[in-house]
């Protein structure tokens, strides 16, 4: 319908159009109309449908809505039929069964389905080559949360696209597409990994064949009591869960999960049919480790806030962008990636193609710097939630004269100050690696524990929290804690509720960045152009 209504500044009028226009049809005419704003399908035998097309054409102008011919399209196979319709509307366009779309989904055939998603593709390269122009941190985040998934889901959800081979493409294009921007080459183990959820130790970058059958399903089953709403009663025995689209996909989801359909009461949600296929995934992808720090890395991924750096939104100005070379890092560190050739470390050690000699190695100047810069975020974040506090105060020291990193000026709870103390164990360190495989954040938990016992002898007018995060981004319980009673305290403070998700995201990023600086600093410094850069 042409929309004058609205165009005169009346956005109620398409709607009450479409209230009248239901009430109609549905009281007088034909048994199968549907209307969104001012869209509307009609269906049924001609008879009916001249009989809704007139009732349309007199009501509609009353509403200040008149049926647009150029845009309106009869969808069947019967040229008698499209004969009787052009006798009252000439201009109306004829679509084959097969070919039919309704608000953007293919309703047709296979070769509908694929033709959407050839689209799709065409659109998806398109964005991707322009991508590799951006900074790797924000195509990261592009192809992430815009352009892979996110323009495809819709189509995923409203047909049956599990079956079409094009979802391959789809997948190779992404593949190729991430390999590119993080200027990381991914083998079969990492993609594996990378697929996956970042809180199942991905990259959060979902594959088209992962998730077609979930959409689908989920979508189906979740709209089920508002299609039999709009089904004729005669068609309620095939429509539903009874469709016998949403039945083949059921038995596909079976023998790709070896299990059975989940119940009833939770089919709507994507996540219910997601989830089984994520964890089958997380367990192959772990069986396919075949070392102590393989196994312990991907524990580690997977530990509740490990993957936040992933989800920051990249941002110069609040310090949240990490370059190339250190998200290239974080991502080939969380991944199990090549990062390095191998050479010989500052220290004299050999640096393998893994690079995480870097992490753990003395002479590191990455350490200091990460150490300092968590620590002024915590300051920074004190500041936010409005209380003061010092770094490495002069007035406290333990037994061994070392002082702790951090002292809040004004009390933290019970009239006491705070005291924290920073650590970044490495999960990977070989003294580290037979606890970091039992579980995660469990190297993190003992650092606190040895903490905790170093400042015992502080005084009690004091309280101490130590803060130990794993350089493979799991935070240790006492840690979390913190962060969280923070957090709060932030979103108080400044009336943003998101506070506790930006300070573990910033924290995250820090950790990241200080990873990267340590595994850089595994190479001797050689001289650049200085005097011409
Ligand atoms: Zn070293």
């Amino acid at each position: 319908m042409s929309d004058e209504g609205a165009q005169q500044g009346d956005p109620l009028g398409p709607l009450l159009f479409c209230l009248s226009s239901l009430k109609l049809a549905r009281s007088m005419v034909s048994e199968f109309n549907c209307w969104y704003l001012d869209d509307g399908s009609l269906g049924g035998n001609v008879e009916d449908l001249l009989l809704d097309l007139d009732i349309v054409r007199r009501v509609g102008p009353t509403f200040g809505l008149h049926l647009n011919e150029d845009k309106t399209e009869i969808v069947t196979n019967d040229a008698s039929v499209v004969k009787s319709i052009r006798s009252v509307t000439p201009n109306v366009r004829h679509v084959l069964s097969g070919d039919a779309m309704l608000l953007g989904a293919s309703i047709g055939d296979d070769s509908t389905v694929d033709n959407a998603l050839n689209q799709k593709l065409h659109e998806f390269q398109c964005l991707a080559s322009r991508l590799t122009s951006l900074s790797a941190h924000d195509a990261l985040f592009l192809l992430k949360n815009c352009f892979s998934m996110p323009k495809l889901l819709y189509t995923l959800r409203c047909s049956p696209c599990y079956r079409s081979t094009i979802l391959l493409e789809y997948d190779v294009t992404i593949k190729k597409t991430l390999q590119t921007i993080l200027n990381i080459n991914l083998n079969d183990m990492v993609w594996g990994q990378a697929t996956l959820p970042v809180s199942n130790g991905g990259l959060g970058i979902r594959l088209a064949t992962d998730l077609a059958l979930p959409a689908f399903l989920s979508s189906l089953a979740g709209s089920v009591d508002l299609s039999l709403m709009l089904l004729p009663s005669r068609l309620h025995s095939v429509g539903g869960t009874q469709d016998t689209f949403y039945i083949s996909a059921g038995i596909e989801w079976q023998s790709r999960c070896g299990m059975a359909v989940p119940d009833a009461a939770s089919i709507g949600a994507q996540k219910t049919w997601d989830s089984p296929q994520v964890l089958k995934k997380f367990d192959e992808v772990f069986a396919a480790a075949q070392t102590q720090s393989g196994r312990a890395r991907i524990i580690a991924a997977a530990a509740p806030h490990s993957g936040d750096f992933l989800n920051v939104l990249p941002c110069s100005a609040v310090g949240t962008r990490l370059d190339d070379t250190s998200l290239r890092i974080a991502v080939a560190l969380r991944l199990g990636a090549v990062i390095c050739s191998p050479h010989t470390c500052v220290c004299g050690e050999q640096v393998d193609t893994s690079g995480t000699h870097g992490l753990a190695c003395r002479k590191s100047a990455g350490r200091h710097m990460r150490h300092n810069a968590v620590n002024d975020l915590i300051k920074r974040a004190l500041a936010s939630a409005e209380i003061p506090s010092l770094l490495e105060p002069n007035s406290l020291s333990r037994d061994d004269g070392k002082r702790p990193d951090g002292l809040t000026v004004m009390p933290w709870s019970n009239g006491r100050c705070l005291i924290w103390d920073f650590t970044c164990p490495d999960t990977l360190a070989a003294s580290h690696i037979n606890r970091a495989v039992t579980g995660p954040g469990l190297v993190a938990d003992d650092a606190e524990q040895r903490k905790t016992l170093k400042y015992r002898s502080l005084s009690p007018h004091y309280l101490f929290t130590p803060i130990a995060v794993e350089t493979l981004g799991a935070i240790g319980q006492e840690a979390l804690t913190f962060f969280m009673d923070l957090g709060r305290r932030i979103a108080t403070a400044t009336d943003e509720p998101r506070s506790l998700q930006f300070l573990l995201q910033r924290l995250s990023v820090t950790i990241q960045r200080g990873n990267a600086a340590c595994v850089l600093g595994t190479v001797q410094s050689s001289n650049g152009w200085d005097e011409l850069f």
